[in-house]
């Protein structure tokens, strides 16, 4: 793992990850830089742990610093050792239908799904959110496992009205109240993967949970919902990652 500042929240997402990795046994190393580190210093770093043959997965926590150029650090890091899934390889690959390592939040949210027997096959889907972590692979996974995905974002004109026809929601904008009771039709399936801290303290996502939770058929709840399934998802890409650079995947 690769920690670049002293973000506080980037800080305990990584000690979270730290502690699941020494419960399941693996080996791991921390590498914590200054929050004034370049981009060559950062890709020093991943240059190393790539040359490592006893390190099978790089993660590099987001965001990184503003002068450090993300996209430089993340395409750096070797693909088969990417359990991110952040690479352009691997999410070229996905695009394809023919993933490797696959971003962990989305991968988390179809393992739900399955775990509650809930297939998205022929559902009308909506994801709220675009971005290259969360929106996008979540949306081409959706598409995968045959729903009709909607991709909605900040620019889509009557987000309501999408949502109210939607069957399946994933919620992945990081605004608290984005998804209220009215934008919900009756026995929806809500996956709420936004994380917002309040200000006073108070860690909710994106739906307003105690409205919306009780027109659904399922809803998952913040915290203790998505969050710990991308922790696990990370687990077992490590574990994949590992498999396939021993010929055993
Ligand atoms: P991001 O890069 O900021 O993307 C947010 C997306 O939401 C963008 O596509 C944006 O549209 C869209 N959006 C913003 N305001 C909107 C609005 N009013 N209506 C509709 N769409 C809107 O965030 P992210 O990295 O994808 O993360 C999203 C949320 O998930 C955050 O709360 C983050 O903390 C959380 N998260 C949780 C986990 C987990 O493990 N549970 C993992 C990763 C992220 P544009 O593209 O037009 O800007």
């Amino acid at each position: 793992m690769v920690l670049v500042g002293d973000d506080p929240a980037s800080a305990v997402y990584v000690a979270k990850k730290e502690e699941r990795a020494q419960r399941l046994g693996f080996a791991r190393q921390s590498h914590r830089l200054p929050g004034a580190a370049s981009t060559a210093e950062v890709l020093d770093r991943v240059d190393a742990l790539n040359a490592d043959d006893t390190i099978d997965g790089i993660l590099v926590q987001l965001p990184l610093p503003p002068q450090v150029d993300a996209a430089a650090v993340l395409g750096r890091v070797r693909p088969d050792k990417d359990v991110d899934g952040f690479h352009v390889l691997n999410a070229g690959a996905l695009a394809q239908g023919r993933p490797a390592l696959v971003a962990c939040t989305p991968l988390g949210v179809m393992r739900l799904l399955a775990w509650a027997g809930l297939s998205p096959a022929g559902l009308d889907a909506v994801v709220i959110g675009r971005s290259n972590i969360v929106g996008r692979p979540m949306a081409q996974l959706l598409e995968q496992a045959h729903a009709t995905v909607t991709v909605c974002h900040s620019r889509t004109v009557g987000l309501r009205a999408h949502l109210r026809r939607a069957q399946l929601i994933v919620a992945a904008v990081g605004r608290p109240g984005a998804v209220g009771a009215d934008d919900v039709a009756d026995g929806a399936i809500v996956v709420d993967v936004g994380i917002n801290r309040l200000g006073d303290g108070r860690l909710v996502g994106d739906v307003d949970f105690d409205a919306v939770a009780p027109r659904c058929r399922a809803i998952t709840p913040v915290p203790g919902g998505v969050g710990p399934m991308t922790i696990a998802m990370l687990m077992e890409n490590t574990t994949r990652a590992a498999e396939l650079r021993q010929g055993r995947g």
